[in-house]
């Protein structure tokens, strides 16, 4: 069976593709701001503009793209009012998206299978137009995700740093989630809106196994979210099963077979260097190799596992958190 003597199959390529690849350029992001499940949430809000397209007899992508930027917006408003209450919001926001959702499907006279095609995507009955969107939206998504990644990854890092630096760390937090939103609801025919954030997230975790550097995790975690949906597709094709699944499941599959080179990896690189010798601070990126003890309380010793970005700098390496960038030297943090 060839599989690009079917029509259908190569809008469904096609599809796959872009979504594989702009889908990961925003979750590294999302990542990055610790908002993995963010994808997941929009996904949730965008039921509702679904629906309501449904009802209304206009594009149900037009309107899910509409309702899920709103969304996208009034979510990094709550975050950023930083209140306790905020998850509780949060998830009567994603709750309400749901049944919102459900209920007005209802009310337009759809079938539950109309709406399953966008839970659970439906990327081999997509047309040349639904192709269009696609292509065009993605190629949106990765031209900013690329393009601004200096500002953008400075921006999820450390937001105190940025503001520091004289970056509009909310103009830049809000385009990061309207594209989310964007990028969820493009997802929709090929993975599906309760599978996308996996989508978003697992191939940028796969990719952090990896690399070192942001910018060669932001193109590996595309290139292996293209692999996955491109892959999920066709597997999906000869074996008969759902696409959006098996693009998930190809995800986290790689994330599997990655974790233990990981681990390796790391391993290897802590024991080429055990000890930084005072001294012997190369001059890196601007940084001079002043030697400044800093005599400021930490709740953790910094380390691999403890969530701060490290920053790889000649012999060592540094954490950076609250506008600091560390290196560990013997019983005390210097800041470089
Ligand atoms: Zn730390
Ligand atoms: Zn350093
Ligand atoms: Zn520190
Ligand atoms: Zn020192």
């Amino acid at each position: 069976m060839n599989l690009l003597s079917y029509d259908f199959m190569v809008r469904a390529l096609l599809g796959a593709l872009f979504t594989g690849l702009a889908a990961p350029a925003v979750g590294t992001y999302l990542v990055q701001r610790r908002l993995a499940l963010m994808g997941d949430g929009i996904g949730h809000i965008a039921v509702t503009g679904v629906a309501l397209g449904l009802l209304t007899g206009t594009s149900p992508t037009i309107t899910a793209v509409v309702v899920a930027v709103i969304g996208a917006v009034v979510i990094e408003v709550i975050r950023e009012s930083g209140r306790t209450s905020g998850d509780v919001a949060l998830a009567l926001l994603f709750y309400g998206g749901i049944a919102g959702g459900v209920l007005i499907t209802g009310i337009a006279g759809q079938s539950a299978a109309t709406l399953n095609s966008y839970l659970f995507g439906s990327i081999t009955t997509i047309s040349a137009s639904d192709v269009w969107v696609t292509l065009v939206l993605a190629a949106v998504v990765v031209a900013i995700a690329v393009g601004l990644s200096p500002q953008l990854f400075a921006v999820s890092q450390d937001e105190e740093f940025a503001k520091v630096a004289g970056l509009n760390v909310r103009v830049y937090n809000l385009l990061v989630s309207v594209m989310a939103a964007v990028t969820v609801t493009v997802a929709m025919r090929t993975v599906g809106l309760l599978l996308v954030s996996a989508l978003m997230v697992v191939p940028v975790a796969t990719s952090q196994q990896l690399t070192r550097t942001f910018r060669t995790t932001l193109f590996a975690a595309m290139g292996l979210g293209m692999l996955a949906s491109v892959g999920g597709v066709t597997v999906s094709a000869y074996v008969d099963a759902a696409p959006g699944a098996t693009i998930v499941l190809l995800a986290l599959a790689g994330f599997v077979a990655a974790y233990p080179v990981g681990v390796w990896l790391r391993r290897r690189q802590r024991l080429a260097r055990p000890f930084v010798e005072p001294g012997d601070e190369p001059s890196f990126g601007g940084l001079g190799p002043e030697h400044t003890a800093v005599p400021e309380d930490h709740s953790h010793a910094h380390g691999e596992a403890c969530g701060h970005t490290a920053v790889p700098h000649g012999d060592h390496v540094d954490y950076v958190h609250d506008g600091h960038r560390h290196a560990v030297h013997g019983g005390h943090y210097d800041e470089h």
